[in-house]
């Protein structure tokens, strides 16, 4: 039994989902001058609330700590712009959005997104705690409030003047920050409080139930603190007087929910017949038993053991193997299988911000990508198996050597 509760319903959490060990936190990348230092390791354990089923991480350590200067720019992925650019298209259309509505971004990193509702001439205001790729945002012509969210900011909102203290904000969005979110429930009612009475609000986070059936463990991390199914995030936005009437599933991140929520009041837009479908997936799936979860484990085990005897057997055969990415799962994957550089010389990212750095806990190097193409490995494990299809386009000419990609989820994957 863990002295933690349930950030939702505060219940004792005592089932285990997924006890990873400890790791650092996955963002801190470590530069080359603290290479000498030590770095703090966390509790990585994902526990079940037996009571509303919500999949979380106790807290280990502050947000702003976490946050405060995120690595991860956003517009750095091609196939991640793509997918904001037809969201803006869709969201313009079905919510009939003018120059007189209000997009607001919650975590709106550095402009990714609301730039294609500004392209459209919609009002937008981001909000992103993170300095560095707010900046960033500002550049490209999206205001940005540098702030968490939750209920205070949107109560100073509303204070305010301007048309977001009079009406609210007619669309509200935010992609892969209610998973990313320590205290739940503050966060939700700040949408309460900003959202116009007739507005929307989308968000988009991984799906428990595609992480459960495709052994995706690595998406635990520290800044990653819920892990939804259907059933349980309508429940939490439920309680804070917001239907959930809509639900679309989503490729990203491994398969993602974006979910559709207005006022409980607002009766113009009824609840869709996929909510009640999906709702009756997961529960053919399990997901309202705890047997589901607790079994989780032996996936997880299964993945750690074949990714280990390759690596171990291609350093027997003199092979050399390097990552592709250096995404917050990957290190949750290498800390948990304890590989280091021994097994995986290095690994590379298109992000500027990570070469030269160290992955954290491992510290695998990262350089750029034709560092690939200078040494010519005989394997490329790639590491954000989300995007596998856009890195083996990138990296098609590695085959010109008779190099082979490899993924370790679902299961360990040798392509050539
Ligand atoms: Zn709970």
């Amino acid at each position: 039994m863990s002295s933690h509760r349930c950030r939702f319903c505060a219940s004792p959490l005592s089932v285990t989902f997924a006890d990873l060990g400890t790791s650092p936190l996955s963002n801190s990348y470590v530069e080359a001058e603290a290479l000498d230092q030590g770095e703090i390791f966390f509790p990585l354990h994902a526990y079940l609330c037996t009571d509303c089923y919500l999949v979380q991480l106790p807290e280990v350590e502050r947000p702003e700590k976490i946050f405060s200067d995120y690595a991860y720019f956003s517009s750095y992925s091609d196939s991640w712009l793509r997918h904001a650019e037809a969201y803006a298209r869709m969201a313009a259309q079905r919510f009939s959005l003018t120059a007189e509505s209000l997009v607001v971004e919650v975590a709106s990193n550095d402009g990714y997104l609301l730039r294609f509702f500004a392209e459209q001439g919609i009002g937008v205001q981001g909000i992103e705690p993170a300095g560095n790729v707010a900046a960033a945002a500002e550049k490209v012509g999206v205001p940005t409030l540098v702030r968490f969210f939750g209920t205070q900011l949107a109560t100073d909102l509303r204070a305010g003047s301007g048309p977001l203290a009079a009406r609210g904000a007619d669309l509200m969005v935010a992609n892969n920050v209610l998973a990313h979110v320590p205290q739940l429930n503050d966060f939700v009612e700040g949408f309460r409080i900003l959202l116009a009475a007739d507005g929307v609000c989308t968000f988009e986070f991984p799906h428990l139930l595609r992480l459960i059936e495709g052994g995706e463990f690595d998406t635990i991390y520290h800044e990653h603190y819920s892990y939804f199914s259907l059933a349980t995030v309508r429940k939490v936005f439920a309680r804070h007087r917001l239907t959930l009437f809509d639900v679309e599933e989503l490729p990203t991140h491994g398969g993602s929910l974006r979910i559709f929520c207005r006022h409980e009041a607002d009766a113009g837009k009824p609840v869709e017949e996929r909510v009640h479908q999906l709702l009756a997936r997961e529960e053919e799936a399990g997901l309202g038993d705890p047997a589901t979860y607790s079994g989780f484990v032996h996936r997880i085990e299964r993945i750690k053991r074949d990714l280990l005897r390759f690596l171990l057997d291609a350093r027997e055969e003199g092979k050399t193997v390097v990552g592709y990415g250096a995404p917050a799962k990957g290190n949750t994957l290498l800390n948990y299988c304890g590989i280091k550089a021994d097994l995986l010389s290095y690994t590379v990212d298109r992000s500027p911000h990570k070469q030269g750095r160290y992955l954290p806990g491992t510290r695998i190097p990262i350089h750029s990508p034709d560092e690939i193409r200078r040494t010519r490995p005989d394997y490329l494990l790639i590491l954000p198996w989300n995007l596998e299809a856009e890195i083996r386009r990138q990296m098609s000419d590695i085959t010109s050597w008779g190099g082979r990609f490899v993924v370790a989820i679902p299961k360990l994957e040798i392509n050539p």
